[in-house]
C-alpha cells in the first residue's frame, strides 16, 4: 500500500483550501458502505450490483468490503473489471442482447447467470452456453408508471411472449428465472407490487417453477427535497408481495441496484462562471459532464452554494436558468433552480447525491468537463 491520499472531513473543507476553478466530485466510501449495508440488511435476497452506473474501481472495492457479492455486467470490459477486482464474486450478464463474442467470453469468465427478452437472443446462448447449472432469467416488462423514464421502450418481452420464452429457457435445460426493470429513479414502490405479481402469473401461465427472481434496479435516490425515497418501506413490499403472488413456490430474490447504492455517496462541486446580465446562471459543468444525467432523469435541487471561504450563501431563494459551460445551446439544466439572491461570481455549487451516472457518462466536449475526484468522510 502506498501512501494513502488525503480524506477531507467534507467538501466545503477542500473548497476552503483550494477554492477550485474545475468541478470537483467528492466521494465519500463511509457513505457507499452504509448504503450498502442498509441494502444487504433490509433486501430479502441477493444484492448485487449494476456496474455501469458507476465503474469506478474504488467504488466496485467499497462495495467489496461492505460486503456485496454480486455484480450485474453488461460487457466484456466489465466482467474483466470484476474478475480483477472481485475475484469469485457472482457475474450476472443481464444485458439482453450480445454478440457470439461477448457470449464466448462470459463463458470463458464463468458467467453463470443470463438475462434474455427474445427468441433469437435465447436460441444464440442455446448454441454457445453449456446448460448445465447455468440460470437465464426472462425479462419482460409492463406498461406501469413510476419511474424517471421508460426502460420498457428498449428490453423486456411482453407478458405474453415471457410465458413462451420461459417455456423453451426450461427445455433447453437451463435453470429458469424471471427478471424485470421498473425503470429508473422508480419513486412510487407500486411498480414492483404489479411486477411481482406479474411474474406470479407468468410462471403459472408457463407451468414453471422459477429458481430466481429479479426485481431489477430502480431504486431511487434522494434528487429533490421534497421527496425522499422508502427503501426499507419497498423491500418490505417486496417481500410481502412475493409472498402473497407465489405462496409456497416463492422464489429467491435477486436486486441490482445501480443509482439506489452509489447516488449519495458522491458530491458535485461546480463553479459560478458567471450571473450574465443579472439573469441567467453559467456553471463549469453542464449537462456534456457530470450532470449529463438531468435531462433525462430530471434536475436534482439538493443544491448548496457557498462565497469565498465556502462560506454557506443564506440569501432569499431566486429562481435562475441554469446554463453549462460549452457553446452547445442544449447545455442548460432543464428546469430552472432557486438560488440565494446574493450568489456572485466565483461561488459554488455543491450538488449533492450524484453518484450515478455522473463519472460514468461525462464527456470532455468543448475543452470542458477536467473533473477531478477527492475523497472527504461525509457529504455536509
Ligand atoms: C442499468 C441497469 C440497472 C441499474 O438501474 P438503476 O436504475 O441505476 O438502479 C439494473 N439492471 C439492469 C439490467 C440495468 O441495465
Amino acid at each position: 500500500m502506498g501512501l494513502s491520499k488525503t480524506i477531507w472531513a467534507t467538501p466545503t473543507e477542500y473548497l476552503r483550501h483550494h477554492s477550485p476553478d474545475h468541478p470537483v466530485l467528492f466521494f465519500s466510501p463511509a457513505i457507499l458502505q452504509a448504503t450498502a449495508r442498509r441494502f444487504i440488511k433490509g433486501f430479502p435476497g441477493l444484492v448485487t450490483y449494476a456496474v455501469k452506473s458507476n465503474p469506478d474501481e474504488t467504488v466496485l472495492a467499497n462495495l467489496v468490503a461492505a460486503g456485496v457479492k454480486g455484480f450485474d455486467v453488461a460487457s466484456p470490459v466489465e466482467m474483466d473489471t470484476i474478475a480483477r477486482i472481485a475475484p469469485g464474486a457472482h457475474l450476472h450478464y443481464n444485458n439482453p442482447v450480445r454478440s457470439r463474442s461477448e457470449i464466448r467470453h462470459a463463458v470463458a469468465m464463468g458467467v453463470a447467470s443470463y438475462s434474455v427478452d427474445s427468441h433469437s437472443e435465447l436460441v444464440k446462448l442455446g448454441e454457445l452456453v453449456p446448460a448445465n447449472g447455468v440460470e437465464i432469467s426472462v425479462r419482460f416488462t409492463l406498461p406501469v408508471e413510476g419511474a424517471a423514464y421508460n426502460f420498457g421502450a428498449k428490453f423486456g418481452a411482453s407478458v405474453e411472449k415471457a410465458v413462451d420464452l420461459l417455456t423453451l429457457t426450461e427445455q433447453l435445460g437451463f435453470t429458469p428465472s424471471l427478471t424485470f426493470h421498473p425503470g429508473t429513479q422508480c419513486t412510487d414502490p407500486r411498480a414492483w407490487d404489479s411486477y411481482i405479481r406479474a411474474a406470479a402469473d407468468i410462471a403459472k401461465a408457463a407451468g414453471v417453477k422459477i429458481a430466481r427472481l429479479n426485481v431489477g434496479g430502480g431504486f431511487p435516490s434522494h434528487r429533490l427535497n421534497e421527496v425522499m425515497p422508502q427503501l426499507e418501506a419497498t423491500f418490505d413490499l417486496i417481500a410481502r408481495v412475493t409472498k402473497e403472488a407465489f405462496g409456497p413456490d416463492a422464489p429467491k430474490l435477486v436486486c441490482e441496484p445501480g443509482r439506489g447504492l452509489v447516488a449519495e455517496s458522491y458530491s458535485l462541486a461546480t463553479r459560478v462562471k458567471a450571473i450574465r446580465d443579472d439573469a441567467h446562471v453559467f456553471l463549469n459543468d453542464g449537462v456534456y459532464g457530470a450532470l449529463s444525467e438531468l435531462h433525462l432523469v430530471g434536475v436534482i435541487d439538493r443544491i448548496g452554494v457557498f462565497g469565498p471561504f465556502a462560506t454557506p450563501r443564506t440569501g432569499t431563494s431566486v429562481m435562475r436558468t441554469v446554463f453549462g459551460p460549452t457553446c452547445d445551446s442544449l447545455d442548460k439544466l432543464p428546469s430552472d433552480l432557486a438560488f440565494p439572491a446574493d450568489m456572485e461570481e466565483e461561488d459554488h455549487v455543491m450538488f449533492y447525491g450524484m453518484g450515478a451516472y455522473s463519472v460514468a457518462t461525462a464527456t470532455k466536449f468543448n475543452g470542458f468537463g477536467q473533473i477531478t475526484l477527492e475523497t472527504v468522510q461525509t457529504h455536509r
